[in-house]
């Protein structure tokens, strides 16, 4: 049974960033308004994201970390009209069959927090009274370290899978409004290195000039485009000639209702059009898409990184016009 616990969780958890990243939403859908994410040698040894969002009450500490607890879903009548991030009560469980995992959590009806620890298959084995401000501090320690192929992947990979998991953090930093993200991480006995910080702005606009600075944002354009009836998209894109230079990729990002997704079509389709008002660098762009719920379906892989629009292709095609009618109305 342990094994096919190992087998499934290794599913839900890919890699670093996925691991990471299931812990940052959590935070956000606990409301925190700020969200700070702590790595030991890249990630390797531990990470920890600490947030001050409304902790967890006592009476989910036993079954936190059981397969498919989740507290979410059933604020919802469906799948349909979700809002959260998280909703399947896979990521605590797969995080403590791929390593250990303790929690420190108080909500604001305690007067003092909780530490506690869980064992592989995700039953609590120790609970203890300790200090800490109302949030939530997840730890998680030698992650794949049981799985001995991944596990080596992992340390070869490691610069990349953290420069991925450190782009992801730019993508929450720049889609959050007023959540105050901070990244850090720490080799050997070196002192903490700040890797992200922001303040927690309202805006897109703000958020764009902390993560990429202003010299990059005053080569922006802001552009919003009603691609059908009840789907918009609304973000950033390099204005003509005065893209990023660096690769692809590097400064591109895409979101579907809040939620970081990857759209290699989009990318395509942003890339191909820019090129075409005469440049060889790749744009910044920043897109948010804004779809009905019901039109998008993010319950496709287990990482929700992939995302399915029920009517892609003139989702597509609508934004080719706009994008076109953008991009020609700047050259002129
Ligand atoms: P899901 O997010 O799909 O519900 P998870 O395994 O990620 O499943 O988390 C399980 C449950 O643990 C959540 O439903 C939530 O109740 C609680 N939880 C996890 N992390 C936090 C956090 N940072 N703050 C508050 N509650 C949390
Ligand atoms: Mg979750």
């Amino acid at each position: 049974r342990s094994a096919v616990h190992r087998i499934c969780a290794g599913q839900v958890i890919l890699d670093l960033s996925s691991a990471v990243k299931e812990l940052v939403e959590n935070s956000l859908d606990a409301g925190a308004t700020s969200v700070e994410i702590a790595l030991k040698e890249y990630g390797q040894e531990w990470f920890q994201v600490v947030d001050n969002g409304c902790g967890i009450s006592p009476s989910n500490f036993k079954v936190l970390a059981i397969k498919h607890h989740t507290s979410k879903l059933a604020d919802f009548p469906d799948l349909q009209s979700l809002t959260t991030f998280g909703f399947r009560g896979e990521a605590l469980s797969s995080l403590c069959a791929l390593g250990d995992l303790t929690v420190e959590t108080r909500t604001k009806n305690e007067s003092v927090a909780t530490h506690l620890t869980f064992d592989h298959s995700g039953l609590l084995i120790a609970e203890k009274k300790t200090a800490r401000k109302v949030g939530t501090t997840v730890t998680v320690k030698k992650l794949f370290s049981n799985l001995p192929v991944r596990s080596k992947e992992f340390s070869r990979n490691i610069r990349k899978e953290y420069g991925r998991l450190i782009s992801l953090m730019n993508a929450y930093a720049l889609i959050a409004k007023g959540v105050r993200i901070v990244c850090t991480n720490t080799t050997g006995r070196n002192a903490k290195s700040v890797v992200l910080k922001t303040q927690g702005s309202g805006s897109l606009k703000d958020n764009i000039i902390t993560v990429f600075g202003m010299n990059t944002y005053k080569c922006l354009e802001p552009v919003t485009i009603s691609v059908s009836g009840d789907c918009t998209v609304e973000g950033f894109l390099s204005k003509p000639g005065q893209g990023s230079g660096r690769n692809l990729g590097d400064r591109q990002f895409f979101f579907v209702n809040g939620r970081p997704v990857d759209m290699p079509k989009v990318s395509k389709l942003v890339n191909e059009l820019y090129k075409g008002a005469n440049s060889k660098q790749y744009p910044v762009a920043v897109m948010n898409f804004t779809v009905p719920t019901r039109a998008c379906d993010v319950n496709v892989t287990p990482d929700k990184r992939k995302i399915f629009f029920s009517d892609e292709s003139s989702i597509l095609h609508a934004l080719r016009e706009g994008l076109q009618q953008i991009y020609s109305s700047c050259n002129a």
